[in-house]
């Protein structure tokens, strides 16, 4: 008998067939609507609850591609209470590989100034309430995080910053906080001295978890801030939302620009080791 439903290597049993809908996931904020005009619009709900908003699916360079602003269209979803879970299993049903992830970060360096692009190598995980993997058992799965961003998405990071002329930091670890508080002077201060770049609240676990789904994912940092700000120099104070805000959209249209090119030149099929994450994973009985 015919199925109503094809289970294809995307695809988890039982979920209606929407596997190829997109090939490449973007996470990011309010700011990124205006790129997907023309698009279509999915409303999805997983295992695990619903993705922060409606998905848009927009055709760019001749790939499909679909977005999630991470914080809700309202941003109603402080970076604690983000389904990264519900996020993620909705990228993997539509069949996406590869996911790009831009984000604001404070800098904890005085070399790296706001309006910087960084893209991540590195991260020190310091939230401590959220769900962070999609293996609670009895399948035990530990996968390998020790690079946790995807080395060919990276590299083709760099060719395509090069050739849009936008400068990038290629090294970045970036500790991920809690939240929805920004740290105190300790904090920070602690936070530089183990030699840490960036401080976030939202890279992890969103990078892991499209680790154990067997996705690439990509970080794209945009400096906005100092954090607490920089010793010796009273004249830059803490950072607020507001800045956090001011900064990102002043910057939006580089990124864009670094997206769309990324996008473009990213190679059809996967050479990284990604797509196997699992294959190591777990313990054969
Ligand atoms: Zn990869």
């Amino acid at each position: 008998m015919a199925s109503a439903y094809r289970y294809g290597k995307n695809q988890l049993p039982g979920a209606p067939n929407l596997n190829k809908k997109a090939e490449i996931g973007v996470f990011g904020g309010s700011g990124f609507y205006s790129l997907f005009k023309t698009a279509e619009k999915l409303s999805l709900k997983t295992k695990y609850g619903k993705p922060s908003d409606t998905i848009t699916v927009s055709e760019i360079h001749g790939k499909r591609v679909a977005f999630i602003p991470r914080h809700g269209a309202k941003h109603q979803f402080p970076p604690h209470m983000i389904n990264y879970r519900a996020n993620i299993e909705a990228f993997k049903r539509l069949g996406v590989e590869r996911v790009i992830g831009p984000c604001a970060v404070g800098s904890l360096k005085p070399e790296i100034g706001p309006g910087q692009i960084v893209i991540c190598d590195q991260f020190v995980n310091f939230t401590h309430s959220r769900k962070d993997t999609f293996y609670d058992g009895p399948l035990t799965t530990h996968v390998s995080t020790a690079d946790p961003y995807c080395p060919e998405m990276r590299k083709v990071a760099f060719e395509a910053a090069e050739r849009v002329g936008i400068e990038v930091r290629k090294k970045g670890t970036v500790v991920v906080i809690e939240g929805p508080r920004f740290s105190t002077r300790a904090e920070s201060k602690f936070f530089s001295s183990q030699g840490w770049d960036l401080i976030n609240m939202t890279q992890y676990p969103e990078v892991t978890l499209a680790r154990e789904r067997e996705m690439c994912y990509l970080n794209i940092s945009i400096v906005t801030d100092y954090d607490v700000g920089l010793e010796g120099n009273p004249e830059i104070k803490p950072v607020t939302h507001e800045d956090v805000i001011r900064v990102f959209n002043e910057n939006i249209g580089r990124l864009r620009d670094l997206i769309f090119e990324i996008v473009r030149v990213l190679p059809k099929e996967r050479s990284c080791e990604c797509s196997k994450a699992l294959e190591k994973a777990r313990i054969k009985a």
